[in-house]
């Protein structure tokens, strides 16, 4: 039977597919499809793991069973016990095997497939002792997946989409997808999770998922953020997804609504394929406005630019009529690396080639390179993050700036890169999170002695334009001793609303108060960029707010000209300029400032 959970709308577009659910701690192995002839190797992998597991599990107990009776913990034998009991059982080899010979599932994909199927089974069971199993069956899949370790490929690493179609196979597809899909094809494949990092996003773009569907996350979480980068289908915050939705069940996502439909009825998948087509219809649409000039009716040029995570993303950004890069979040360089310790963090030749290479794909239009904003919902991997203790609230933390400055030779390894390949193009250098005078003054001292050592050192740098991210209330009361140190700021829409209004970005408890049309955040953007035209100062918005076609009449009222979203939304936000009277808005906007409830004031 049909039933759909509700969750934020976080990256446009509809997927229809088969489910593959993966709960929280088991998001991290591999998932990808092997080749017919590797089933038989890949059984014997699981075989030889199970052998070591219970090979471990019995020196164990032949240990305990040379402790003296009274020392011997009787709960560890009985439980050790169990763990031998569920390691052999007939029922769990079958179900892994069929995974890896029917799906052509990878053996720790395959393993943690059926380990989904069990752990319901114990939900559901009566006897509360029986219940309370499940924690030794997590037990012995972590020591299983322990054990295969050893070889396992990193997080979402894939065969190609098109190897994956020829296993994926078409068994049980509904009649009504059947009849949709081209011969060859596949229906797509749909991650459901408890969360998912940004970093594991960054590998889905090489993945062989078509879309995703997490429990947590709120709209502006960096997860949301890469989703709607990546252009796939997705919805966050759909709470119990990953219990209510079952391995294999088929599913739809609907990115635009924040709704995920498990089960669907044939008269469902009909509408949702009408809404995929007329959605592609209406891409390719604004697709075409990529080469228009934008510039409102009367006149008024706006300046469309690209946030961007990897330097692979510059292309796309082009493509899509962006006219600079307007926040290249370096950050995304720092995560997903496996190695421990700061001496693993990219090197300055790294981030040179990195910096560089976005440059040279902008063929001179200007890149804004931010500074490293690690921290809150990015976090380095374990080992190497800024040290707030767990407990602790990181939005509030060692993050961002705060981080650099605590870190200054890191810092200063990335600066120079940043000045060096300032050499090559124009760049714009983007210092986010900063709140206090004594950082502003650190942070350009530490630019100074970047110049510095580069002059010592006789390597050629370039001039960069010097710019603050406003994006906490204390830095947005005080542009005017801002401006006197920087060219430019870029409004941190995304933080500044969660600090204003005390609401964590990522808490999808508190998402109904994370409000960005808030009269506090509302006003404080207008005093921002009306300080900066005072001064005859570059400002512009960079957090999802610019993409938001509904704030664009707004912005442009308040005489904001630059606009830097995901390459994606550009084309929507085009549309929205085109079709606007820029001096005609700005009464309009005033009344929106003006209002406690400023979307009822009705735009005419
Ligand atoms: C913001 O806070 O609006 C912003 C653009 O920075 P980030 O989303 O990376 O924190
Ligand atoms: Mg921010």
């Amino acid at each position: 039977m049909s039933f759909a959970l509700h969750g934020q709308a976080v990256s446009r577009g509809i997927v229809i597919g088969r489910a593959v659910v993966m709960t929280t701690g088991r998001v991290d192995v591999a998932h990808y499809f092997i080749e017919a002839d590797q089933v038989g190797k890949e059984i014997r992998r699981l075989v030889a793991a199970r052998d070591a597991v219970a090979q471990e599990i019995r020196q164990l107990q032949s240990g305990l069973a040379n402790f003296p009776a009274s020392d011997a913990p009787a709960e560890l034998t009985a439980l050790l016990d169990v763990h031998l009991m569920l390691l052999e059982d007939q029922a769990l080899a079958k179900g892994v095997s069929d995974w890896i010979v029917g799906r052509h599932y990878n053996a720790e994909w395959a393993l943690t497939a059926q380990f989904e199927v069990i752990s319901r089974q114990f939900d559901e069971m009566e006897d509360p002792y029986l219940r309370e199993r499940k924690a030794d069956l997590e037990q012995v899949g972590e020591r299983l997946l322990a054990a295969l370790r050893g070889e396992a490929k990193s997080l979402f690493d894939q065969v190609t989409a098109d190897e994956a179609d020829a296993h994926r196979g078409r068994t049980d597809v509904p009649p009504v997808l059947a009849d949709k899909l081209q011969p060859d094809d596949s229906p797509p494949l749909v991650l459901v999770a408890r969360d998912l990092s940004p970093s594991d996003l960054l590998q889905f773009k090489q993945s062989v998922f078509g879309g995703f569907v997490t429990e947590v996350g709120g709209k502006t979480s960096h997860t949301a953020i890469v989703a709607r980068g990546l252009d796939i289908p997705a919805v966050v915050g759909a709470r119990q997804a990953s219990q209510l939705i079952r391995q294999d069940d088929w599913i739809i996502i609907d990115g635009d609504e924040g709704v995920v439909i498990i089960d669907p009825s044939p008269l469902l998948i009909e509408e949702y394929f009408f809404k995929q087509r007329q959605g592609s219809v209406e891409r390719e649409r604004l697709h075409r406005l990529r080469h228009t000039p934008s510039v409102t009716l009367d006149g008024a040029p706006v300046q469309l630019m690209a946030n961007i995570e990897l330097p692979a993303d510059a292309e796309p950004a082009l493509q899509a009529g962006a006219v600079g890069v307007g926040l290249f979040r370096t950050e995304f360089l720092f995560m997903g690396r496996t190695n421990k310790g700061l001496s693993q963090l990219p090197d300055e030749a790294e981030q040179f080639t990195a910096y560089k290479a976005v440059l040279e794909a902008m063929h001179g239009l200007p890149v804004t390179i931010r500074t490293i904003d690690i921290g809150a919902d990015k976090p380095l991997e374990r080992g190497m993050r800024p040290s707030s203790e767990d407990h602790l609230n990181p939005a509030l933390g060692l993050r961002a700036i705060r981080w650099c400055l605590a870190e200054p030779a890191m810092f200063l390894v990335q600066l120079r890169a940043i000045l060096r390949a300032a050499a090559f193009g124009p760049v714009n250098l983007l210092v986010p999170m900063l709140a206090h005078v004594s950082e502003i003054k650190q942070t350009l001292l530490m630019i100074d002695r970047a110049r510095a050592q580069l002059d010592s050192e006789g390597l050629a740098y370039g001039p960069v334009r010097l710019g603050a991210m406003i994006e906490v209330p204390a830095a947005a009361l005080m542009v005017d001793i801002f401006l006197e140190h920087f060219d430019f700021l870029s409004i941190g829409t995304n933080d500044l609303i969660q600090y204003t209004l005390a609401v964590d970005r990522v808490d999808q408890s508190v998402t109904h108060l994370y409000d960005p049309w808030h009269p506090a955040v509302l006003g404080l953007i207008a005093q921002i960029i009306a300080r900066c035209q005072e001064k005859g100062k570059d400002v512009s918005v960079c957090g999802e707010m610019a993409g938001d076609v509904t704030f664009t009449a707004f912005l442009l009222g308040l005489g904001l000209r630059n606009l830097s979203m995901h390459p994606t939304q550009i084309p929507a936000v085009k549309q929205q300029i085109l079709r606007s009277h820029a001096k005609n808005l700005e009464p309009w906007s005033r009344a929106v400032l003006d209002s406690a409830d400023p979307q009822s004031v009705a735009l005419t």
